[in-house]
């Protein structure tokens, strides 16, 4: 089987497997360009409620560019990699000021803009306007190294432009849009990263990992991912029944979102001592310390976290805070945190917050 001919033979057999995906329905640039941005490393059910709350909110680019911030922010808040969507913001009011509200219709203008790599131009390109260029996801990336049976590490640049130029090669004239979805589906249904499903597969004849008896062996991840543990400790903050929040600098890690004050322990640190060190480095007080909250453990892509909180209030007037590690700050009552935007593992808190009462958040602050 020859190029053409496999990638003839997987676009036919898209329509029998293809997935009614909220996306799929009406694929225009600004759509494909959300919801892929939204399915970097995030699975597809989950993708679906917040894609679709997205467009009844945002339902075109003029809506996401004249939209603020804080409004993009909650739409996102559970999605986690908050650049995301701080790009998202900034690529739709450059569309607005500059390019009439439209995405462009070619490679290189969608490369020019921020947040938008080869494979989301890709994408916006083959499946909205069904150009032919390659659109090359893990699961697209799967099906491709084992049947070209590719032994190079996946990520290597060099493997991933050899991939692209495979994936354009499959690409039958004027189908690109079936193709890329097809590999992108036979790699998520058909071609598992464990005992892939070979008897479902249209290509089995062309595979040449299975023939070589080494489909399970790609693609080759090379060496894995060193992980970072760390312990960090926030204060939940309580004057007069309302909660102190601050919200994260333009510039460092997750700009605009809300968080408790707190940070990481320094080695040999006990919880209580790294909780007064940072409430004096980031709000320049000192604290009475109450009961614990909770503790959280959350995973990014390379490290995990143990975040444990603790009641608090404030040993002298809140008014001497001083901010050295936020923006603005509020104080805020329980019932009232939702409306913020929050980090995965603060919003956590926010939700055991939530729930409790002003007499019970009280006695939490006994020690
Ligand atoms: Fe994947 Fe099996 Fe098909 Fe090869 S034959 S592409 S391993 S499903």
């Amino acid at each position: 089987m020859d190029e053409q001919h496999i990638g003839r033979t997987l676009a036919d057999w898209f329509p029998e497997r293809r997935r009614d995906l909220p996306w799929r329905r009406n694929p225009t640039p600004y759509r494909v360009w959300i919801s892929e941005i939204m399915l970097q490393q995030t699975q597809i059910e989950r993708v679906i409620p917040f894609f679709e709350a997205w467009m009844e909110r945002l339902p075109t680019i003029r809506h996401a560019a004249d939209a603020d911030r804080e409004t993009l922010l909650k739409l996102w808040e559970g999605l986690g990699y908050y650049n995301r969507v701080i790009n998202i913001h900034r690529t739709a009011r450059l569309l607005r000021d500059e390019h009439g509200g439209n995405m462009p219709a070619d490679h290189s203008g969608l490369l020019a803009l921020p947040g938008i790599g080869p494979y989301t131009a890709g994408a916006i390109m083959s499946l909205a306007y069904n150009e032919p260029h390659p659109a090359v996801d893990a699961n697209a990336e799967r099906t491709l190294s084992r049947v070209f049976d590719i032994e190079e590490p996946i990520k290597a640049s060099a493997t991933q432009k050899h991939l692209r130029h495979k994936a354009a090669e499959l690409i039958p004239p004027g189908r690109a849009r079936e193709l890329n979805q097809a590999l992108m589906e036979h790699g998520a249904l058909v071609c598992l990263p464990r005992d892939p499903r070979c008897r479902e597969c249209p290509v089995p004849g062309a595979c040449l990992a299975r023939k070589r008896g080494v489909a399970e062996m790609r693609p080759n991840k090379g060496p894995s991912r060193s992980i970072t543990y760390l312990e960090a400790v926030v204060g939940v903050l309580v004057h007069e029944g309302r909660i102190f929040v601050q919200k994260r600098p333009e510039g460092g890690l997750m700009p605009g979102l809300w968080e408790f004050p707190g940070g990481k322990l320094r080695k040999d640190e006990a919880p209580e001592e790294g909780l007064e060190r940072e409430m004096r480095e980031e709000l320049n007080i000192g604290i009475r310390l109450g009961q614990p909250l909770a503790e959280v453990r959350h995973s990014y892509t390379s490290f995990r976290v143990l975040l444990r909180a603790y009641f608090c209030s404030p040993a002298t007037d809140p008014e001497a805070i001083r901010l050295t590690a936020a923006s603005e700050s509020r104080w805020v009552e329980p019932a009232r945190l939702q409306d913020f935007s929050f980090p995965a593992a603060n919003r956590r808190l926010v939700a055991k917050l939530s729930a409790l009462t002003p007499d019970e958040i009280a006695d939490l602050l006994r020690a």
